[in-house]
């Protein structure tokens, strides 16, 4: 059960990401590791415009990550890095699967978690289902209870569904927060003041979450493409296959 973990690490895409799916949950643990996978700066959206680089925006987000996490209580945040030290670019984590899962892994291990936390896989944000494959391995290497929590998805009619799971089932957990919580998770969100566009959609009300199931990455149950251009729709064909590689080089280690 989620409401039984002390000690969890928090695997997530992007600052913010963690405040929309735990903001509450990371409230009443006694310790909490918020792990970020990607650098948050993708690239083709002006922001290099309005913040003078990609850097200077990517390093804003992990300011704000800084100043909504301390209000949490005991947590801190760490990001993944490439073997060579590099942070890992917004939307292509499904490119480097392998680097990635070492460094998560790495952190995993020394911070000593009991469960394991991140996105549902639900087709929303292509870095939002890495995560999903790459929680999945460490849960399994490590032997954690692994749990998942949704941000968005499109449905096949087109409309945006937000923070509920593409297939509902009856174990889902839904956190009920009080009114001090809600009120610290919406300061939390309040210090990401670069995303505030963005978080209007999602409710500060609602934190659901679900134990791992199983959960064939390379193969989902529905049609997995990505709202944007030809470009995401193209990424989301790759990745489907760069999930069948990664999972197939450690079936046979
Ligand atoms: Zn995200």
């Amino acid at each position: 059960m989620i409401e039984n973990a002390k000690r969890p690490l928090v695997f997530v895409a992007h600052p913010d990401d963690e405040i929309l799916g735990c903001g509450v949950l990371l409230q009443r643990v006694p310790a909490a590791l918020v792990v970020f996978a990607v650098d948050g700066a993708p690239a083709g959206f002006g922001f290099e415009r309005k913040f003078g680089s990609l850097e200077n925006y990517s390093v804003a987000r992990f300011r704000e990550a800084g100043r909504a996490l301390g209000l949490a209580g005991n947590c801190s945040f760490l990001r993944l890095r490439a073997r060579a030290g590099a942070y890992f670019p917004d939307r292509h984590l499904f490119e480097h699967l392998q680097e990635a899962a070492e460094s998560l892994l790495r952190i995993a291990s020394e911070f000593s978690p009991d469960a394991i936390i991140t996105h549902a896989f639900e087709g929303g944000h292509i870095d939002h289902d890495a995560c999903s494959v790459l929680a999945h391995h460490t849960a399994k290497r490590l032997s954690l209870n692994g749990f998942e929590f949704p941000l968005y998805w499109r449905s096949e009619t087109g409309q945006d569904v937000i923070q509920r799971f593409r297939d509902p089932h009856a174990e889902e957990i839904t956190l009920n927060p009080s009114e001090r919580e809600i009120a610290i998770k919406n300061k939390m969100l309040s210090e990401y003041g670069s995303q505030q566009d963005l978080l209007a959609v999602f409710s500060p009300m609602q934190e659901r979450f679900r134990q791992f199931r199983f959960c064939d990455h390379a193969r989902p149950a529905w049609t997995l493409s990505y709202s944007g251009n030809w470009r995401d729709r193209r990424d989301a064909r790759i990745a489907l296959r760069r999930y069948s590689e990664f999972s197939e080089a450690f079936s046979t280690m």
